[in-house]
């Protein structure tokens, strides 16, 4: 495994990324990787397409990247903070698992509709129907609503959607997600034979984050790493979050959180360490990589 190029983290039209999921393979291998997860939001869906789509030579991890909340312990009435949990390896057929995927979607489903109920009432030429074309069939996110926002020349882009007069995090039409409690998530995954490792967790661009002294708590709940070299975090960052995840015994994983064309981040930007890679599967049971 010595010199393996792993990314962790990437995103197909099962949620919001623009490749099919039997793109994500061949893009790995043009890419000059060896091993990419597939990790759509809240969604196992493009993990057999991808399987089926393998060039020789690289590996398929698959996995999904979970919505999850934190709420601090013993302040019952503090604002629960949006986080991701990726989980690797889980066992697809795990039925509480599937039972809380398939409510964390119906959720985004409805959210998508109450998002655009709210723009609708301001006057806002949008439709449900038009995001769920956006999404496809995949898991709805809020980058379904900005593209179709953008399409009808109410924002510039997609990317000028997520401030706070429109679906930025507590913006005027935003509406909250249904998510897991993480603690509650990282049993899950482990209980469904996965690896949990937390997300960008220092992605302070995308809204507020988890504070740093939820860290050990997530590591006793059974967190298995975190993702530590993701595009959305600084190099200071990365440095502290590297010393807090060396201090807990948690592993460091990289990747790019590819979004296909919807984000200007290659795949690869980021990487795991293959010693990394070599550890997380060792916690693994619940499904095997796939070889191409
Ligand atoms: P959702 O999970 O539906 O709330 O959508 C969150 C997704 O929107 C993230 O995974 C990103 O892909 C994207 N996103 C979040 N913040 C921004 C931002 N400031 N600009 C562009 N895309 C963003
Ligand atoms: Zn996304
Ligand atoms: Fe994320
Ligand atoms: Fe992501």
């Amino acid at each position: 495994m010595a010199d393996l190029r792993i990314d962790l983290h990437a995103h197909s039209r099962a949620s919001d990324g623009t490749l099919p999921p039997a793109g994500i393979g061949p893009a790995a291998a043009a890419a000059g990787l060896d091993v990419v997860a597939l990790t759509d939001h809240d969604t196992l869906a493009g993990w057999d397409e991808a399987t089926a789509a393998l060039p020789r030579g690289v590996t398929l991890v698959p996995g999904v990247e979970i919505s999850c909340a934190y709420r601090p312990p013993g302040a019952p009435d503090a604002a629960p903070v949006s986080l991701h949990l990726l989980a690797y390896l889980v066992d697809p057929q795990h039925p509480p698992l599937r039972t809380a995927l398939e409510r964390v979607r119906a959720g985004r489903t409805d959210r998508g509709r109450a998002m655009v109920a709210s723009l609708q009432a301001a006057g806002h030429p949008v439709s449900l129907a038009a995001v769920l074309a956006e999404a496809a069939g995949g898991a709805v996110g809020r980058p379904h609503v900005a593209a179709v926002l953008a399409r009808a020349g109410l924002v510039p882009d997609p990317a000028a959607a997520f401030t706070p007069e429109w679906i930025g995090d507590g913006g005027r039409h935003h509406v909250r997600k249904t998510e897991l409690d993480v603690v509650e998530a990282i049993r899950l995954v482990r209980a469904a034979g996965g690896v949990p490792v937390f997300a960008h967790p220092r992605a302070a661009r995308r809204g507020p984050i988890v504070p740093r002294s939820a860290l050990p708590e997530l590591a006793a709940a059974g967190l298995a790493g975190v993702e530590v070299d993701h595009p959305d975090h600084l190099p200071e960052e990365r440095e502290q979050l590297r010393s807090e995840a060396a201090d807990l015994d948690l592993l460091v994983t990289g990747a790019s959180d590819f979004h296909g064309s919807r984000k200007p981040v290659a795949l690869g930007t980021c990487t795991t360490h293959p010693d990394a890679y070599a550890a997380l599967l060792a916690e693994a049971h619940g499904s095997p990589p796939r070889r191409g």
